[in-house]
């Protein structure tokens, strides 16, 4: 295996670098990696039908696959970057870690270096949801809170891997190995399906697993449209993609509940840029959903489909009607949802929903509760 920039091309043995020293660009893997990986016994995760997501889309004649990543052992898909790249800091004798985070890397980072028995320094914007670091702190990781946008958070793990031989593993495009271990997405899903989806909706911050989804397609010979779903309160790739620009402009303070895809990319627009590029070539799309749309998302995956997800997975449910009724969604399609983060890191935004709770006054007055059981069913 060796590191390749994605940009010039320049070829590097497999050490822990995190940008081309020759441009500056996005260092790629290539080839097999045979280092053991830190294993939490995480799997092929689920992909299941969504037939009543389905029916919710009046007009659209195809499928719908939700790939269930809050299945992951610490509940995202940031699991499968950490385990990769945990593994190839091992194997380099590096012995602690860092990881700037938005919340879900940084507790699949706290949980791998437990399981690996090395010390962990996670990096987290201050307003990161409390389940989140709830999270993070409970696995044993030194939590560092910084006031301000996620990419402040960066730079300082930026900073400290530098100074004090951390491994870096915040899960933008920093760490190549980390982003190698989502390659397996992408191979999953064609495995899954029996074929490639025609559409992959990929929650999108910087955009690795945009590049995981892409480069497992690539390896087993099938194309699929890649549709990057940021959130309008911070969506820098869909401003240059509606602008038909090929450059990122960063983003200033995000304002949204997607916690997950709340980076603004300041200081490496080259992420967003190159995620733009793949989004392109693949045929696909970037699109912006609103908080609104975000949570009617999750109640629908939650009451119709039995998945709980946080608002950043089910941001690809939100994108759904906007992509069919602006005929991106043809008869026959088959579309998969990535829902990425599991509901119970951020339960915020689901308490803030009317929900059909009673108080039982009487436990012991069944004739009461059940004619409350029966009125609340009359009321569905
Ligand atoms: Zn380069």
């Amino acid at each position: 295996m060796e590191l390749r920039c994605v940009d010039c091309g320049e070829t590097y043995p497999p050490v822990l670098m995190y940008r081309c020293k020759a441009c500056g660009g996005i260092l790629e893997t290539v080839g097999d990696d045979d280092t053991l990986r830190v294993s939490l016994g995480e799997s092929t995760t689920p992909l299941l039908r969504a037939r009543r997501i389905e029916a919710a889309l009046p007009g659209f004649s195809g499928e719908i696959w939700l790939k269930d990543e809050t299945r992951n052992p610490s509940g995202s898909f940031k699991d499968r970057l950490v385990a990769s790249a945990m593994g190839r800091a091992l194997s380099l004798g590096i012995r602690k870690v860092v990881c700037a985070s938005s919340g879900n890397a940084g507790a699949a980072t706290a949980a791998y270096a437990a399981r690996a028995g090395i010390p962990a320094v996670i990096i987290v914007p201050a307003n990161t949801p409390l389940g989140k670091v709830t999270q993070i702190a409970a696995y044993g990781a030194i939590l560092l809170l910084v006031e301000g946008h996620y990419s402040k958070s960066y730079d300082l793990a930026l900073a400290l891997a530098e100074r004090h031989g951390f491994a870096n593993l915040t899960t933008t495009f920093i760490n190549p190995y980390a982003v190698a271990g989502l390659t397996a997405v992408g191979t999953e899903l064609v495995v899954q399906l029996g074929g490639a989806p025609s559409h992959v909706l990929v929650p999108t911050g910087s955009g690795p697993l945009v590049k995981g989804v892409w480069q497992g397609m690539v390896d087993a010979g099938a194309t699929t449209r890649l549709i990057a779903v940021q959130a309008e309160g911070c969506a820098p790739i869909v401003q240059a993609f509606e602008a038909g620009a090929e450059e990122v402009t960063a983003w200033g303070m995000p304002q949204t509940i997607a916690s997950g895809i709340s980076d603004p990319l300041i200081g490496y627009e080259r992420d967003g840029a190159y995620t733009l590029k793949l989004v392109r070539e693949s045929g696909g799309r970037a699109i912006a959903v609103g908080d609104e749309e975000l949570r009617a998302a999750m109640r629908l995956l939650a009451r119709s489909e039995g998945i709980y997800a946080e608002p950043t997975g089910a941001s690809p449910i939100a994108a759904l009607p906007r992509l069919l009724s602006d005929g991106e969604l043809p008869p026959g399609s088959r579309v998969v949802c990535m829902v990425t983060g599991h509901g119970f890191k951020d339960g915020k935004a689901y308490q803030e929903m009317p929900v059909r709770t009673h108080k039982v006054e009487d436990p012991a007055d069944i004739a009461a509760v059940a004619g409350l059981c029966e009125a609340a069913l009359k009321a569905v």
